[in-house]
């Protein structure tokens, strides 16, 4: 790569660590696709004066947002089926759907619509859940945005896999594929407690010690789900993971809309990280995660928007605003997380979470320069009083201008750069023919 100086100069800089801290005037360098240094901005003639520059004068300059938790290929299921409960939607119009058309077609199509508009509104690394991971991986490198894949697994037959065995040797060659990769690292994605067995997370508990990666497991979605567990396992989902091992910091786990005052204890203990998709969970009013109760205890809490099928956006600006109200709301507390601790769920929390604090989620020398440019020259965004309250409350994502992946701009003045989004809109317009059509 390049050693080519870039300085990116905004009016402002939220680099996230230390939280709540804002710059003004200032540059980053970026050499090498890395962050060189963040220095006042009348430094940079002096010290780095064969940079290239970019100004920013109207713009807030952020870590790139890390939505911690998708379904990419689902983004071609936007709207499908609206307005019922998870069970319903999942075994009448998604499954169904998906027996039907899930396939590496699929899956490229939906990756690129979903990657084309998380660029474009900031987000610059995804942690996908879904068949096919080794298209999605393509998709992301030929688009130039960071993603942990997600390796599937589940006790249900697919176009992906048939048994549960088959899923692991799968998923375990897309891994071993994808080593040494800067901008691509995997998870394993067991879909949730009630579709795995017993076996098939300890395989990858052992699996995952091995190869150092976290498990992205849904857990406790709805109340029903505890309820099954009993039944079946006669356990909770929470005894039996933490009979199963799996309770650690390994495990990302998604939703945990049912926890009572024990559960977050021990979640906290366990250092389990909690991925928190509040308009899905609205949506399916599946319940609420105790977002306010889990960060008081410690949790390390990431954001994620989940599927398009269930949200029905990637829009990680609006899942950050919703975030923030929805704890103050559901905990009676509007000192709950305050936007500075919104903005640290979408960025280093995320990162955190994937193992990847050490490379993105922060503006910080030695990082990769992973960044998103946010105009706040608008008539919604003014005045400027408190830039990070801006981005939580009152900015969207249209407002974002520029992006920037490991040093390469993926996203110019409003325009993804590295997708050709024309034929990206004609490819979803296609999709939307076929699903349509009842059986
Ligand atoms: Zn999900």
């Amino acid at each position: 790569m390049s050693q080519a100086l870039l300085a990116v100069m905004p009016r402002w800089l939220v680099p996230v660590h230390p939280e709540g801290q804002v710059l003004e005037d200032h540059a980053v360098i970026i050499a090498g696709g890395r962050i060189e240094a963040v220095v006042p901005a009348v430094y940079v003639e002096r010290q780095f004066g064969q940079a290239e520059r970019i100004e920013l004068p109207d713009h807030v300059l952020i870590p790139g947002l890390v939505n911690a938790h998708t379904h990419n290929a689902m983004t071609l299921m936007r709207g499908l089926a609206d307005d019922l409960p998870l069970m319903t939607w999942l075994e009448e119009h998604i499954w169904p759907a998906e027996q039907h058309w899930v396939g590496p077609d699929f899956v490229r199509a939906g990756t690129e619509l979903a990657i084309a508009e998380m660029l474009a509104g900031g987000t610059t690394c995804f942690n996908d859940n879904y068949f096919f991971p080794d298209v999605t991986a393509g998709v992301a490198r030929r688009a130039g945005m960071r993603a942990v894949l997600g390796l599937p697994v589940i006790s249900v037959p697919t176009a992906w896999a048939q048994n549960e065995r088959e899923y692991f040797s799968r998923g375990l060659a897309v891994h071993q594929d994808l080593v040494g990769e800067e901008l691509l690292t995997t998870a394993f994605a067991p879909h949730a407690p009630y579709t795995v067995s017993d076996e098939a997370f300890e395989r990858m508990r052992d699996l995952a010690e091995e190869m150092d990666v976290p498990i992205h497991l849904h857990l406790l979605e709805t109340a029903g789900e505890i309820d099954g567990s009993l039944k079946a396992h006669g356990k909770t989902p929470l005894d039996r993971l933490d009979a199963l091992g799996l309770l650690g910091p390994r495990l990302l786990a998604v939703h945990m809309t049912q926890l009572g005052s024990d559960d977050i204890r021990r979640v906290a203990r366990a250092g389990v990280h909690v991925l928190h998709c509040p308009a899905s969970n609205l949506k399916l009013a599946s319940g609420i995660c105790p977002v306010a109760e889990l960060d008081a205890a410690g949790v390390n809490i990431a954001i994620g928007t989940d599927g398009a099928a269930s949200n029905n956006t990637l829009d990680m600006f609006a899942e950050m605003r919703l975030a923030a109200l929805l704890a103050k709301g559901a905990s009676g507390n509007p000192e709950a997380v305050p936007a500075t601790r919104a903005l640290s769920m979408a960025t280093i929390n995320g990162a955190r979470a994937l193992g990847l604090e050490d490379r993105i989620g922060t503006i910080e020398a030695g990082k990769s320069a992973d960044l998103a440019a946010v105009a706040l020259n608008q008539s919604g965004t003014l005045p400027v009083h408190n830039v990070i309250s801006h981005l939580v409350y009152s900015a969207g994502r249209n407002q974002v201008s520029d992006v920037w992946v490991e040093g390469r701009r993926v996203v110019r003045q409003r325009e993804v750069e590295t997708l050709d989004t024309d034929e990206v809109h004609r490819s979803a317009h296609q999709w939307a023919a076929r699903l349509s059509v009842k059986e």
